[in-house]
């Protein structure tokens, strides 16, 4: 449902050099038009990536801050965001909630502020191994949709919620289970597209049919030029976050051309 929406999560990767390499790789690929295409850099070399890369492709941060600028070292605003040439922000990643710490309530006032901005929001969500064997993975998923709808615990908190997302049109729901990141270990097209259609069918009862219908929900995990194109033929899989693959021109490429 919706367009195909592939992501290049660069994370805290490349150098100037490097960078220039891949910018120079993606503008000379052929890309399906039929796909949104979004990279992630490091947000020193946002304006490097945005001075050199086709516009074909838009530019998303890799975190924003919770509210307005101001005396608070080290974060980076939306504003600023938006004024650098950002279309999007990448949020609750799980490198940000299970290295650095976030909680769903920390996570969920960013992408409220960021879309309230006009800003797109990669808003990620997934399991622990743990979780997945203890048979929670879809308790832990839907937790963490609530903190994007405005509701911790059990309760809506304060009524109405402020940091419930004000809207749904400019949010991509990205699932990527903790431990198919960056181990090599990718989910089966059957696993993934599993825990899509109960997103789905958790967005149509949360928020609305036709959000659920509208909204693109992609994959990240370990995805890559041989495995995407199995994965991509999923019904409930409109697209996917990559991130060790993204690094590469021609493999990025090939995961967008998965399309189908
Ligand atoms: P890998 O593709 O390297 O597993 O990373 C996925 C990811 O975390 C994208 O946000």
């Amino acid at each position: 449902s919706g367009k195909f929406f592939v992501g290049g999560n660069w994370k805290c990767n490349g150098t100037k050099d490097s960078i220039s390499k891949l910018v120079s790789d993606l503008n000379s690929a052929t890309l399906e038009s039929d796909v949104d295409v979004v990279v992630a850099p490091p947000f020193v070399y946002i304006d490097q990536v945005n001075n050199s890369l086709s516009a074909r492709i838009e530019i998303a941060a890799q975190n924003s801050w919770t509210g307005k600028g101001g005396a608070f070292t080290g974060e980076i605003s939306v504003e600023q965001l938006k004024d650098i040439g950002c279309k999007w922000v990448i949020l609750g990643h799980s490198e940000r909630r299970h290295v650095i710490g976030e909680d769903d309530q920390f996570i969920g006032k960013k992408a409220a502020y960021a879309l309230s901005e006009g800003l797109g929001v990669i808003a990620c969500i997934g399991e622990l191994l743990e979780e997945r064997e203890a048979g929670k993975t879809f308790d832990v998923c839907f937790k963490q949709m609530n903190a994007y709808a405005g509701k911790f615990g059990h309760t809506v908190s304060p009524s109405p919620p402020v940091d419930a997302v004000p809207s749904w049109d400019k949010i991509v729901i990205a699932y990527e289970p903790v431990w198919a990141i960056g181990t090599g270990k990718v989910a089966t097209p059957e696993q993934a597209q599993e825990v899509h259609v109960a997103l789905r069918d958790w967005l149509s009862k949360n928020v609305s049919a036709e959000v659920a219908s509208k909204t693109r929900i992609i994959y990240g995990g370990s995805v890559n030029g041989g495995n995407c194109a199995e994965l991509a033929k999923q019904e409930d899989i409109d697209g996917f976050l990559v991130g060790g693959a993204s690094l590469k021109g021609p493999e990025f490429a090939t995961i967008i051309n998965s399309v189908t």
